[in-house]
């Protein structure tokens, strides 16, 4: 790997790193093996819709810390509320604080599934709980999981998320794919593991289980296998079926939540989970996340039946930031800028890279995407695994880097905007396109 001004810095601290941080960093996204090779940019500092490492080279980022800065890095206003709550009032109660009410009516008026909320920090959690009150609830076991999402890394859904193919089952009944030693036997007879886009399979298996199933746990649009939009009338279906069978239908929207809108997925496409996972986005880059849904649901938090712990549950730290973020998000018209400018980008690049002649597909929604180097279009992760050029998707990826444009390395993450960027960052970014043509027909052959 190298940038405008070399990376020695980077390659220095990740030697040094892997001596005492295993692995040499903190999240297996930032490995080598998910495409940071030979090792990863450390970084120095970020503001707005920039990032800057350690050996002084600039980016517009669009990695966004994979979600999370949603406001760019350091915005004012989110860092100014931090900072005044916890020098002022502290972080950590044992007991609750105003604040999460303000913060838990905010969300509540922004999704339109969710009644009441409980919160956490991270995804994973959330998730967790997600399923847990799903299982209380419905008394049955059986959760519907898609190969190709991910929902965190916890024992009961670390599973499928990008299995390879021979061990992953034929495409109308996939098994079940641990992602790896450590996770206890017998987990795999609570999952049923679907491919998505897959309106057939998903009828049979509920009309033929259903009163197996506790839940249908998916993302509204994959956004863990690169991005794939759901085929028309799919998520109608999921949610037809599920309320006929009594199955809790959970939206995992830790990526798509105030994102693609304010109200996330489900507000854009018109549909109502039962409940909701919400995380990265509303905590304008400090750690919250959130399960909510239907009252009736949430009712056995309030009757005791489901326990939900947490020591830094409603920290201060969280519920500030994520009531400034939420304060911004809220303003009136604010998304359209950002749609706008992503809608200008991802046109921009498509436009581009079809006209030089390369097979491919521009597929995100809102400030959310992701290119596909194909010939063949791509509705679930099995398609994106047989037919997107991974191999050309890193040419792009590193040619991109040298022009200080930066997003991860790996076909299957995503390209994220901020309301940071400006139509100056959009610019640069169609020129860098322009520059890599010629170097990316050279390589991509
Ligand atoms: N669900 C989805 C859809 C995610 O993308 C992620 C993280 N990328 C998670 C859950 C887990 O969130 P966290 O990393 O905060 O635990």
């Amino acid at each position: 790997m190298a940038a405008q001004k070399g990376t020695r810095e980077s390659d220095r601290l990740f030697t040094q790193a892997q001596e005492v941080i295993a692995s040499g960093v903190n999240s297996t996204a930032r490995t080598p093996r998910s495409g940071w090779s030979p090792y990863p940019l450390f970084v120095d500092h970020g503001t707005g819709s920039h990032i800057f490492d350690v050996d002084g080279n600039e980016f517009i980022d669009y990695l966004l810390g994979l979600g999370p800065m949603l406001l760019g890095h350091r915005p004012k206003e989110i860092t100014d509320a931090v900072i005044e709550f916890i020098s002022k009032r502290g972080t950590v109660f044992a007991l609750p604080v105003a604040d999460e009410i303000a913060l838990a009516q905010k969300i509540i008026a922004a999704v339109p599934s969710v009644e009441q909320v409980h919160l956490s920090n991270t995804g994973t959690e959330a998730v967790l709980y997600a399923l847990r009150l799903a299982r209380a609830f419905t008394g049955r076991k059986k959760i519907i999981r898609f190969e190709g999402m991910y929902h965190g890394f916890s024992d009961g859904v670390y599973w499928s998320k990008h299995p390879p193919l021979a061990q992953a089952g034929p495409d109308i009944h996939p098994t079940p794919v641990v992602q790896g030693p450590g996770i206890p036997d017998g987990v795999e007879d609570s999952l049923i593991i679907l491919q998505w886009n897959d309106s057939e399979a998903l009828e049979r298996t509920i009309r033929g289980r259903g009163e197996q199933i506790a839940a249908v746990l998916t993302e509204p649009v994959m956004c863990n296998t690169g991005c794939i939009l759901p085929q028309p009338g799919y998520l109608e279906l999921m949610r037809e079926l599920t309320g006929k069978f009594g199955i809790v239908l959970v939206f995992d929207e830790v990526i798509t939540g105030f994102r693609i809108s304010l109200g996330g997925a489900q507000k854009h496409f018109g549909i109502v989970p039962d409940l909701t996972v919400l995380a990265k986005g509303f905590g304008g880059g400090f750690p919250v996340s959130s399960v909510g849904g239907k009252k009736h649901i949430m009712q056995l938090v309030a009757d005791g039946t489901v326990s939900m712990a947490g020591t830094y549950s409603g920290n201060g730290i969280a519920v500030s930031a994520a009531n400034a973020t939420l304060d911004f998000l809220t303003t009136p018209g604010i998304y359209d800028g950002l749609l706008e400018k992503s809608e200008r980008l991802m046109k921009g690049i498509g436009e581009r890279l079809k006209f030089a002649g390369f097979d491919c597909d521009v597929v995100g929604l809102g400030p959310l995407f992701q290119v596909w180097f194909t010939d063949s279009p791509i509705r679930n992760y099995r398609d994106a695994v047989r037919h997107a050029r991974k191999d050309w998707f890193r040419v792009w990826w590193e040619e991109m880097m040298q022009e200080g444009i930066l997003f991860h390395p790996d076909a299957f993450e995503n390209l994220f905007l901020s309301f940071a960027h400006n139509d100056r960052d959009i610019d640069m970014t169609l020129e860098a396109v322009d520059r890599v043509i010629p170097s990316l027909h050279r390589r991509m052959k």
